[in-house]
């Protein structure tokens, strides 16, 4: 069978290449065009359809009645035509009439012939017109038949966006204005609402030239084209497993069988044998696997489907040398972002002005991406199934954070369903903005400190926004992670002098830089990419006491940043007091350093140790005389005590930040801590939900710093509770703990008005 095809199909492709370099104009090509199909497929009539003012006209026909031609014209849904450009699906029917959307036009004359054929002709994902052959005997076509149709119809789009048949724009605009809008339901990653056009972070190809001129230099292309695929997945697939390329282990596995498959590229050989470019033959070879796949009704096959989607865009992408990504095309306009998974470091790359949301295939709650984003305020839905299928390049979007919804594509009466809603979160927002200047203060007159984690410069200004305590944690890593290289020492003491300055006298944990896991630099794990568990690996503090004077160079920058004022600086990832001493012992010296040079220190420097490592909750009886003050990180914790992967798509919604095990693990430790009178914050995502926060307070933290977004929320519970009542009900809960804890807490904080949301 594919032998037969690529021969037919290369019949038609010899005749189309000359009337495609012909001088003639637009109308004369198509004429000849409708000549060779029929000839070559011994079939009484050939059309084409173009979309044009939103309905799609007959433009070219041998066999049918040429007085109907730019006069016979269907909407989109209508008639086989119709359907084929509204679904993107062939059809091949041995009797037309019987099917249900058979629409008769007494002005071509088809009454004559039985069966048709149709396919699409498309266009960035969209179908742009319809390529249809019929006979008058009622007769099936067979797969080379169809194959050969839709070859000729990949050579079609090619040119009629050449000839500029349809109006590029106009027609993919009423093309997607005519689509039915739809709705996609994922997992709120970070709540809020956002509108604007959906921009894919790896945008698909435009595939510009389809017929070859030399069929050898094409297989070559294709050839080293798999070549790099290759060596970019092995070498993806050695990196690192967890979430470092924002890629799964299971995915890569798959790509690498997918890549390494025979039958896939021999058959876009094929392709290339019946005279298609390179990028043509992917393409062709893509959508035919996929038209094949949808046939079967197998989600585990589906989801393959989407794989090899992937890959077929990759290798696409290589062999046309269209290599950037979204960001670094630029957005145009208000946009969101499109991806199956992003890394930190990758989202940052994008302009914030125009950045408004962010739609992921995969993603969870605390992968940092998630973080990067909800300090950025930007919404994310996560694990959303069958964008590529739904969402088209430049389609309007809604992104409704709070319900974890996407409208795509979104009527009238939704956009002011959705507009309602904006404004009544921004009469909350409002009012949650009426707490900025009243203290979080407990119903029983408990003064609690509600902090922001921040990263960036401008994050600095949500203290202000916000009216919160301080900064509990400022992630140094960001400023590494935006920059293409290592920023220099002065670079880092700029941004933290002018962050001191900014919190105008409040108070700031600096955290030293955590970088390694989901926060590879490309600068800097060049060499180190082996990792088989980069979460675990060698990381936050390891890596800074290993290559010290990554970390010398950091504590001389926030020394001299802080010169004259009182300072905080927090290690990340401490699980042993030892690695706590060496690391102050580090600072000590660029302190005497500075000393030595007469040059002005801080006034104090209070040393604190984050605990996210369970092993140091063993060892806080030798830790805690040590330090200034200690800060929980809930979110690398968790993942750790329940060893399950933070940035894992399938492991987001498995464990509960409100079972007994965290809790027990935290009242622990906080007892430990009040015994030795250090203070205790906590810092991770965990913090910033308000019924989670409230199961904080009582078990005794004073303390939390969360996202900017989250302290009108948390102030509000705050103001609302009774922390005298609670701690004895979390205490009891936690002794005899029932078999729903978040089910419990919520009730008790309904029965006792608690402003949860
Ligand atoms: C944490 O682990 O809880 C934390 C606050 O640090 P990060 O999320 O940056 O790892
Ligand atoms: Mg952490």
């Amino acid at each position: 069978m594919p032998e037969r095809s690529a021969t037919s199909a290369r019949e038609i492709l010899t005749g189309l290449h000359d009337v495609m370099a012909s001088r003639t104009g637009a109308q004369a090509k198509l004429n000849r065009v409708v000549k060779i199909i029929a000839e070559a497929m011994s079939s009484e009539v050939c059309s084409i359809y173009l979309l044009r003012d939103g309905a799609l006209e007959l433009f070219a026909t041998i066999g049918l009645n040429q007085s109907a031609v730019h006069v016979t014209k269907l909407a989109l849904g209508e008639g086989l035509v119709g359907t084929i450009a509204e679904e993107v699906e062939l059809l091949n029917l041995d009797e037309a009439s019987h099917h249900p959307e058979f629409a008769y036009r007494p002005e071509t004359g088809e009454e004559l012939y039985h069966s048709f054929a149709g396919v699409p002709i498309v266009r960035n994902e969209r179908a742009i017109g319809v390529l249809c052959v019929q006979h008058a005997d009622p007769r099936p076509y067979d797969d080379v038949e169809i194959e050969a149709l839709q070859t000729v119809a990949m050579v079609l789009s090619e040119l009629i966006a050449g000839a500029k048949l349809v109006d590029k724009t106009t027609a993919a605009a009423d093309a997607r204005r005519d689509m039915a809008m739809a709705r996609l339901q994922g997992f709120k990653l970070v709540t809020g609402m956002a509108k604007g056009i959906a921009v894919y972070h790896q945008p698909r190809i435009l595939i510009e030239h389809t017929v070859a001129e030399d069929v050898e230099a094409e297989r070559q292309r294709v050839y080293s084209a798999f070549r790099k695929m290759r060596e970019q997945i092995d070498g993806m697939t050695a990196q690192a497993e967890f979430g470092t390329a924002g890629e799964h282990q299971e995915i890569l596995e798959t790509y690498k069988m997918f890549a390494y498959d025979e039958g896939w590229s021999r058959r876009i050989n094929e392709a290339i044998d019946s005279g298609l470019t390179a990028e043509a033959a992917i393409e062709r070879v893509r959508q035919r696997t996929q038209t094949r796949m949808r046939q079967i009704d197998d989600p585990l096959l589906a989801e393959r489907m989407h794989d090899l989607d992937d890959l077929s865009n990759r290798l696409l992408r290589i062999v046309s040398g269209q290599l950037g990504s979204a960001a670094q095309t630029g957005l145009r306009a208000d946009a969101i972002l499109v991806a199956r998974n992003l890394g930190p470091a990758e989202l940052l790359e994008y302009d914030r002005r125009r950045l408004k949301g962010v739609v992921l295939e995969e993603g969870s709650l605390t992968a940092h991406v998630t973080i990067v984003a909800r300090a950025m305020g930007i919404p994310v839905i996560g694990r959303a199934r069958d964008v590529r299928r739904i969402i088209g390049e430049g389609d309007e979007l809604l992104v409704d954070g709070d319900e974890g919804v996407v409208h795509v594509r979104p009527t009238s009466a939704v956009h002011r369903a959705f507009e309602s809603k904006l404004l009544v979160k921004q009469k909350q927002r409002a009012e949650f903005a009426a707490y900025k200047s009243l203290p979080s203060i407990t119903l029983d007159g408990v003064r609690l400190t509600v902090a922001i984690n921040a990263g960036l410069q401008d994050d600095v200004e949500a203290l202000k926004v916000t009216g919160a305590d301080a900064i509990g944690l400022f992630r140094t890593e960001f400023q590494f992670l935006v920059s293409a290289t290592l920023p220099r020492r002065e670079m880092q003491q700029k941004l933290y002098k002018a962050v001191l300055d900014a919190a105008a006298g409040k108070l700031v944990v600096f955290r030293t830089l955590d970088i390694g896991g989901d926060k590879a630099l490309p600068y800097l794990h060049a060499e180190e990419q082996e990792e088989e568990n980069p979460a675990m690996g060698w990381r936050a503090l390891r890596l800074s006491l290993d290559r010290s004077a990554l970390m010398k160079a950091q504590a001389r920058a926030l020394l001299e940043a802080g010169a004259g004022r009182e300072i905080h600086i927090m290690f990340p990832m401490v699980s042993e007091p030892w690695e706590f001493d060496d690391a102050k012992a580090l600072v000590e010296e660029q302190k005497h350093w500075l000393q030595s040079r007469k040059k002005q220190l801080p006034a104090k420097i209070n040393y604190g140790a984050m605990l996210e490592v369970p092993a140091l909750a063993e060892t806080l009886d030798i830790l805690l005389p040590k330090v200034d003050f200690l800060s929980i990180g809930t979110n690398d914790l968790t993942q750790f005590l329940f060893a399950a992967d933070r940035a894992h798509p399938k492991l987001a919604e498995r464990y509960d930040w409100l079972s007994p095990a965290i809790l027990r693990f935290l009242r622990r430790v906080v007892r430990e801590a009040q015994q030795h009178k250090v203070p205790v914050a906590v810092c991770g995502e965990m913090g910033g939900r308000p019924l989670e926060a409230m199961a904080l307070i009582g078990l005794g933290i004073r303390r939390l710093s969360i996202t900017p977004a989250a302290v009108g929320p948390i102030k509000g519970m705050v103001r609302s509770l009774d922390r005298s009542k609670l701690m004895p009900f979390v205490e009891d809960l936690l002794n005899k703990p029932p078999e729903d804890m978040r089910a419990a807490l919520t009730r008790w904080a309904r029965k006792h008005q608690v402003a949860i949301g």
